[in-house]
């Protein structure tokens, strides 16, 4: 193959810094080229040549000092041309690429550079960019003098640690992550310290999801600081009981759909369909009933809006009424006709038995609507809102008396959301949660900005969960949460201002080996817990040997 290679000589570009000795202020002369560099570009090899420039003075300092501060082809002492790099960049942080497609694309260029080399660049890219974001956010920090902080943790699923973040809710800035083996309340206490005194900012306020750590902490360490309990969570903790009790509904209802023959419509089954005895088969004649009736099983529930099973019961009913409608206009006494009157007499009875319960999740729907609105309202003041809501759970109280509760408001147990429980316990069950929650709703108040949830960082975890499985990285989830959310989070949490920011804005190879070693050092950490683990398994393993337990024939790993 014959190599095409083009020379670029970089000079002093016009308009670029001051051609000037930093010492004595004499102007810079030209001392000589460096020898040249290969530099693979996007569109090419190129051999590049850096002319240098000192001070012309011996007795200068400036003399010695080679420089050239115009944009090279290079970044650093890479081979890869600074656009390639770019390039990279781009994929990664605007188009969300996985590796092996980023090395397609280059490879398409004609840019001959291998795989594990483009996963070395993105992870460069990660860090620099996540670096980049954390000295943005203290220069808005230290200007700020306040925090609002928002704080939740992320318990990978086959992860030992969890990931902790705290967000700024004033300037919605991350303002730092960490590891925790165990976030006890005097670690979160020993953070909130740390982040306080990087930044010199007062904290102003804390909302959290309340967990038992944050409030002892809070209560410890910060008695004066307003701690506000995410409303979400509180509605969330009351909906998650509410959507069980609508499942019984929606269960029964199916199960019963599901085995009338109008659904199951076997293809080998021939019915008549008219007086003079034609037959078809009752897959073909019940064929867009059927379609009716999967579409009404299909039905979803909207979080915090509507509920499946009082959906699918309404629409059931409506099915019915439209099916009895036309029931007349049929030929009577042929199987067609009499498959359906059996059918719909079905679903009646099943909807009628569910009925009671369908009118109770309806009305406890309504009530929860109710609830959810004020706990959100914004035109009323925060005393008056805690009031109605106060009065809105009182009425529920009382309810939950009605349909037969027996154990008195401050003796109520925490129960698990269930379908076997009654509507009492349901209600009771929100009864509790409030007087749990209250002195925690309306701390909002007292906050410089009317925050009163803290579920962005929730949402957040679960785009950095997708975004993981996005680059096929499933099985490992834990692992690369544990030695990459920290970047992960601030990447998926930054503005686009900032994802489109060159990538080698105040590029330094010092910096960046400085960044190499943390993330180096979380891998090597992760992976020596794994070693750990293969060395009690192998123990184990000479264990059983020793004692008999495997026979020995049986290779040793397996
Ligand atoms: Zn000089």
């Amino acid at each position: 193959m014959q190599k095409e290679e083009r020379r670029v000589r970089i000079g002093w570009k016009e308009g670029i810094g001051d051609k000037q000795c930093r010492y004595c202020k004499e102007h810079l002369q030209f001392a000589h080229a460096t020898s040249g560099k290969d530099v693979q570009c996007l569109d090419g090899v190129y051999n590049q040549i850096v002319n240098l420039y000192h001070c012309p003075d011996p007795q200068c300092k400036g003399a010695k000092e080679y420089v050239n501060p115009s944009p090279r082809l290079d970044y650093s002492n890479r081979y890869y041309g600074a656009d390639v790099f770019r390039f990279v960049a781009k994929a990664v942080l605007q188009f969300k690429l996985k590796t092996v497609q980023i090395h397609c694309m280059l490879r398409d260029k004609q840019v001959k550079i291998s795989e594990s080399t483009v996963r070395e660049m993105v992870k460069d890219v990660v860090i620099l960019k996540s670096d980049a974001i954390d000295h943005k956010t203290a220069e808005i920090m230290t200007k700020q003098g306040q925090i609002l902080l928002a704080l939740d943790g992320q318990q990978p699923d086959n992860g030992t640690k969890s990931l902790w973040l705290f967000v700024d809710l004033l300037s919605n800035r991350i303002v730092h992550t960490q590891l925790l083996d165990k976030a006890s309340y005097e670690n979160i206490h020993k953070i909130i310290e740390r982040i306080v005194d990087k930044y010199h900012v007062k904290l102003g306020g804390v909302v959290s999801d309340k967990q038992g750590n944050l409030v002892r902490c809070m209560k410890t360490y910060y008695p004066e600081v307003p701690h506000q309990y995410c409303a979400w969570h509180f509605t969330n903790n009351i909906w998650k009981h509410l959507e069980m009790l609508d499942n019984c509904v929606h269960m029964e209802i199916k199960k019963r759909i599901k085995e009338s023959i109008l659904y199951t419509t076997p293809q080998e089954y021939n019915i008549t369909v008219d007086g003079q005895g034609t037959k078809e088969p009752a897959s073909k004649v019940f064929g867009p009933v059927k379609k009716d009736l999967k579409r009404l099983t299909k039905k979803h529930t909207v979080k915090f809006e509507t509920l499946h099973g009082i959906e699918l019961c309404k629409e059931l009913k409506e099915f019915c009424d439209g099916i009895e409608a036309i029931l007349p206009d049929l030929p009577q006494g042929i199987q067609l006709t009499n498959i359906l009157e059996r059918e719909i007499q079905k679903f009646r009875k099943i909807v009628k038995k569910v009925q009671e319960r369908m009118e109770q999740v309806d009305e406890a729907l309504t009530l929860f609507k109710t609830m959810y609105a004020l706990l959100y309202e914004t035109t009323r003041n925060p005393t008056q809102l805690e009031q109605q809501l106060a009065e809105h759970f009182d009425v529920v109280g009382k309810l939950a008396q009605t349909y037969g509760l027996q154990t008195k408001r401050e003796d109520l147990k925490s129960i698990l959301p269930s379908s076997k429980h009654k509507i009492d316990v349901y209600y009771a069950e929100q009864v509790r949660l409030w007087d749990k929650y209250r002195e925690g709703l309306f701390q909002y108040q007292h906050f410089s900005r009317d925050v009163r949830t803290n579920v962005f960082i929730e949402q957040l975890f679960s785009r950095e969960v997708c975004y993981i499985i996005g680059q096929k990285c499933k099985r490992r989830i834990g692992f690369v949460i544990e030695t990459q959310g920290e970047y992960l989070l601030r990447i998926l949490h930054a503005t686009e201002d900032e994802l489109d920011a060159d990538i080698l804005e105040s590029f330094s190879q010092e910096r960046l080996n400085t960044l190499r070693g943390e993330l180096q050092e979380k891998i090597a950490e992760k992976t020596s817990e794994w070693v750990n683990l293969s060395n009690i398994s192998t123990s184990c393993q000479y264990l059983k040997r020793a004692y008999g337990i495997v026979d020995m024939t049986t290779p040793f790993t397996q």
